[in-house]
């Protein structure tokens, strides 16, 4: 088998954790497979190095910030492979540049493009185990760019499509993708499989599990992905195909983003053209925007207010500022305590009253909400981020999501039944 295996920052958060990781490789290469590991930075680095370039300014040029924040990688695909020989295993270092991971030009949130990997196909035909720095590539100057926060697990999924691998494994610091975030609610349920459809929604409300484009890569290419633990041999998660055994729960999992900032133009004139206008200049700038609220009208004029990515939110504003002057907007306001806690689930399509007792449990908590969104799988709701915990909790709760669903191959089996029947 090819597997390709990516290690996320807590896996390699220490030499020790190195050596266990090499350990890991050792042992899938010894069980006969064929072994392409993908690395992050040592935890924390990331942040270390952004914080670094804020010391210096508060809004540092984007290409500067790649050529920055793209270190972390390099420095744990050395270490790992030095660990690997050391333990006896041929093992060589690749840089995104090196195995030809080529990106748009979107500094510290580029699209992988084209990957040619003829270094990584050359070093698994001469036995030696590839190490490649994830979260990395480079545009079509050369100039390295970074995919994202997270980046890492589009780079593994994104290599295992291209190497037509057998499985993508994730090795992080739980056991797997639960039906929220274990590290809040601790009787949170492990998910023994979740289909691509739902893990891409659950990622894109803020399950960080896994990165929202590396689920897209996978569903895209129908890579099997294992997300498990590096630190125990528990069986983890599969995200794969939708099936007949898999839950169809009205809710079942809920999400939060911390992430998010709320921009607020208040006084903007009530015109047509105007939102255009606004969210057109955002987009140029590669400002990505997710809920969008307008206020009724009063007087010919509105506020809008709209979340962006909390790292786009200060230049969201200052690319405004001269927009709104042109405008006539009477101001700009950033909030940046905000979390958007989300419930997910495909059984909703066909069940009314969830968004209700959604917001009537949190309104038992005394929890604000400020902004919703809906689509027919979720329901979002953007509250004050110090109530987020409590939030979390209480919908997991409510909807009881720690209880092991009734025997979903029963109701698949029924189904099947049922349409042979037709
Ligand atoms: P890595 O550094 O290995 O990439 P991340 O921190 O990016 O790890 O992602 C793992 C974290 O994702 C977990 O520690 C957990 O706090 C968080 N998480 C959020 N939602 C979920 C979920 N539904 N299931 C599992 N983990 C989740
Ligand atoms: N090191 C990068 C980050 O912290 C990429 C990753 O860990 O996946 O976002
Ligand atoms: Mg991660």
């Amino acid at each position: 088998m090819l597997i390709v295996q990516k290690f996320g920052g807590t896996s390699v958060g220490t030499t020790d954790r190195i050596k266990n990781v090499a350990r890991r490789v050792a042992q899938a290469r010894a069980e006969g497979n064929d072994v392409v590991v993908v690395v992050s930075a040592m935890s924390g680095e990331t942040d270390r190095l952004i914080g670094l370039a804020h010391q210096i300014s508060p809004l540092p040029d984007q290409r500067e910030m790649d050529m920055l924040i793209s270190t972390g990688e390099r420095v744990t695909i050395a270490l790992l492979a030095i660990a690997l020989q050391e333990s006896g295993v041929a093992a060589r270092s690749f840089t995104g540049r090196q195995v030809g991971i080529l990106t748009d030009a979107v500094h510290t949130n580029a699209r992988i493009e084209q990957i040619t990997a003829e270094r990584l196909k050359e070093s698994l035909a001469e036995g030696v185990v590839p190490v490649v720095a994830g979260f990395q590539g480079i545009n079509q100057r050369s100039d390295v760019t970074t995919l994202g926060r997270g980046g890492s697990d589009t780079t593994a999924v994104a290599l295992a499509a291209a190497l037509k691998a057998d499985l993508c494994d994730i090795y992080t610091d739980v056991d797997g993708v639960y039906t929220t975030d274990p590290n809040i609610v601790p009787n949170a349920r492990k998910l023994s499989k979740i289909s691509y459809e739902e893990m891409l929604e659950m990622a894109s409300l803020g399950a960080k599990v896994l990165q929202t484009r590396s689920v897209e890569f996978a569903m895209k290419y129908q890579v099997p992905v294992r997300v498990r633990s590096s630190f125990n041999d528990h069986e983890g998660t599969l995200v794969t195909k939708e099936d007949l055994e898999m839950e169809q729960e009205v809710v079942s999992g809920v999400t939060y983003d911390k992430n998010q900032a709320k921009v607020t133009l208040l006084g903007v004139p009530d015109r047509p053209g105007i939102a255009s206008k606004i969210f057109g200049t955002l987009a140029r700038e590669n400002v990505v925007v997710d809920m969008i609220i307008q206020n009724v009208s009063q007087g010919g004029m509105t506020d809008i207010s709209f979340t962006v990515p909390k790292g786009d939110a200060r230049r969201a504003k200052e690319t405004l500022s001269k927009l709104a002057e042109e405008m006539g907007v009477q101001d700009i306001q950033l909030t940046e305590n905000i979390a958007k806690v989300s419930i997910v689930g495909v059984g909703m399509r066909s069940h009314s009253g969830v968004a209700a007792k959604m917001f009537s449990s949190l309104a038992a908590e005394g929890i604000n909400i400020m902004m919703i969104s809906t689509s027919e799988i979720k329901i979002s709701c953007v509250i004050d981020s110090k109530y987020t915990e409590l939030a979390v909790r209480t919908l997991h709760d409510v909807f009881e999501l720690s209880k092991t669903p009734p025997q979903k191959s029963e109701k698949g089996k029924a189904k099947t039944a049922r349409r042979a029947s037709k």
